[in-house]
């Protein structure tokens, strides 16, 4: 391809609306424009960078017994009332109506879709397991569309659906997919990390997110230094500190005038007590219902984790209003002695003694509560937040954070979908049975995307060979220059004749801008022609990810370069 017929409007200033750095680049680059919020156009470097991602995908997908199918994005909304999906995807579900007044939603997934097609085609066991996927455009009403690709309302997904006779078979069609995926990250050439998930309102049991490392990542994950364990925050097991474990008798129960001292960190300096002798109280409302949340004063509570204990479907903190009313205290001055309604404490609150807590009336305080004696708990379950330093829940290892981004997602889903939907087989034996089901999705935009967020440098992007939108670019310094004019085109027709993809900047323009422009779009390998190099039958040739140019002869050039590429 020639830059000058290449459609890559490149931009000098950083948009002002890009928070990150792989938005910034992307539009800067030229590859991606915005259309509206969370939409966009991929120009043609982008193709080029998701086609090869997506034939990667597409590869180890059937490779793994995957077989490809394209299924509409346009479905009518009474197969997701079947589910029951509909009210639940609530606001997230972009909808449309025909002519008729018939309702039809914008596919945010295709699981109602894909169950109804597979129920109405197998109809033994002898047609299982299948294992059926697409790469298409999915459509989601994100609340915050953001950092451009990342979170889109329009992108590109690969979902692939299993379905399987019984358990045994679900686990193996997950591990093959388990497998695929580590296969594509390393071929992707991405650092990730695969890690124990929430599987959330979907509904599951068994689920692993893989992460691509970046510091800008949305999701925080925790890992042990020493075995392989490694969560989603979300999900990330606490075991409770052993350093709050005293042995000290219990003291007598004891209300203390604390006037204007509302927070945390107001109260124990208050009182002179450590953080960890403190609790704190926050108020949901559950379905409704209202409830009390307990943790030590220094954690943080982990609204999923009290999602699943409450086997909740709506949880949002109370209003401090309707608080006053119930239990007599605003939000600064509750506690769990004499609260009127169900209290769920966390693992380590239940280890404390002789802690310090609101006491229900404004501007006063207990010290010295002990569970059991001064209060009772509804539940005592894990609703914390793990925190570096924390002990490993497999091992005698610690845990540590990073930072990533979520790219891929695979679910047991069993027969959530199939029992949902009436979508049977009937066994070995004649009997009926529900398909038992598993979903595995890669955000294949947001890769790119993430992609970018892990190699980058002050210059602009430096893609990973394998998905580089071209692998070699040729910068004549001077194309005015017939020697150096001569040699760009007889490289560029050699370096494709031999399968490379090659990207020859004929542009007149100055060596710096061409030169910015290279580093910008971010091409893996430099070749540069000037006069005096040709001289000595030599160009010159730069790593993106590297410092420093080399030498290297002409007739040797073909050869560095599929070494470089293809080593
Ligand atoms: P998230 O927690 O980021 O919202 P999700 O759990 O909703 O993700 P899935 O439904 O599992 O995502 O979708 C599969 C994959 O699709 C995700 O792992 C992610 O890579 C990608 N994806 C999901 N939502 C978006 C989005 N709004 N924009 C771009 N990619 C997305
Ligand atoms: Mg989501």
């Amino acid at each position: 391809m020639k830059a000058s017929q290449l459609f890559y409007p490149t931009l000098r200033e950083v948009p002002s609306e890009a928070e990150i750095v792989s938005h910034q680049l992307l539009l800067r680059a030229g590859f991606i424009r915005k259309n509206t919020a969370g939409v966009y156009t991929y120009l043609p470097l982008a193709r080029r960078v998701l086609r090869k991602i997506e034939n990667i995908v597409r590869e180890e997908m059937d490779k793994a017994g995957g077989q490809e199918i394209v299924m509409p994005i346009i479905q009518p909304r009474e197969l997701w009332d079947k589910s029951g999906r509909w009210s639940l995807y609530g606001e997230e579900m972009f909808k449309l109506g025909d002519r008729h007044k018939r309702e039809f939603a914008l596919g945010p997934t295709h699981e109602e879709l894909i169950t109804t097609l597979v129920n109405a085609d197998v109809h033994s066991y002898k047609g299982l397991p299948l294992l059926l996927y697409q790469i298409q455009n999915k459509y989601r009403d994100e609340i915050r569309p953001r950092f451009g690709l990342m979170r889109g309302r329009e992108f590109i997904m690969k979902d692939l659906y299993s379905f399987d006779v019984d358990d045994a078979g679900l686990d193996v069609s997950y591990q093959k997919m388990h497998k695929a995926y580590q296969q594509i990250y390393e071929r992707l050439n991405l650092k990730y990390r695969v890690v124990q998930a929430d599987s959330g309102a979907i509904g599951g049991k068994e689920s692993h997110e893989f992460m691509v490392l970046a510091a800008s990542g949305e999701s925080e994950i925790v890992y042990c230094t020493l075995c392989d364990y490694a969560a989603n925050v979300e999900k990330a097991v606490c075991s409770v500190d052993q350093a709050v474990r005293t042995e000290e008798e219990s003291r007598p129960l004891t209300k203390v005038h604390t006037p204007g001292q509302k927070t945390i960190n107001d109260i124990v300096e208050f009182l002179g007590i450590p953080k960890t002798k403190q609790i704190k109280t926050l108020m949901y409302s559950a379905d409704g219902e209202l409830i009390a949340a307990i943790l030590r004063g220094d954690r943080e509570l982990n609204e999923i984790k009290l999602k699943n204990t409450l086997q909740a479907n709506e949880l949002f903190m109370a209003d401090e209003a309707v608080v006053k009313e119930i239990c007599g205290a605003g939000f600064g001055s509750l506690g769990p002695v004499g609260m009127p309604v169900r209290i769920y404490i966390d693992l380590e609150v239940a280890a404390m003694n002789n802690f310090a807590c609101g006491a229900n009336e404004d501007d006063y305080h207990f010290t010295n509560v002990n569970l059991d004696r001064d209060f009772t708990a509804y539940a005592v379950a894990d609703l914390r937040n793990a925190v570096a330093g924390d002990k490993c829940p497999c091992c005698e290892g610690n845990l540590q954070m990073i930072r990533g981004i979520e790219v891929g997602h695979i679910f047991k889903l069993g027969t959530r979908y199939s029992q949902a939907m009436q979508a049977t087989f009937l066994d070995d034996k004649g009997q009926e049975q529900f398909f038992v089901m598993g979903c595995y999705g890669i955000g294949v935009s947001r890769t790119m995307a993430a992609a970018v967020e892990q190699n980058y440098d002050e210059n602009g992007i430096i893609w990973p060979l394998p998905i580089a939108p071209f692998q070699v670019i040729i910068v004549p310094v001077n194309i005015n220059q017939a020697d150096q004019k001569a040699m760009a085109e007889q490289l560029y027709q050699q370096l494709t004749a031999n399968g490379i993809e090659v990207l020859l900047d004929d542009r007149d323009e100055r060596a710096g801008v061409k030169f910015k422009d290279a580093d910008l779009i971010g091409i893996p390998l430099r070749i540069t022609i000037g006069s005096k190099t040709l001289q000595e039958n030599k160009v010159e040739m730069k790593k993106r990810w590297e410092k420093e140019s080399f030498l290297v002869d002409i007739d040797a050039v073909i050869g560095t370069v599929h070494d470089i590429i293809f080593k």
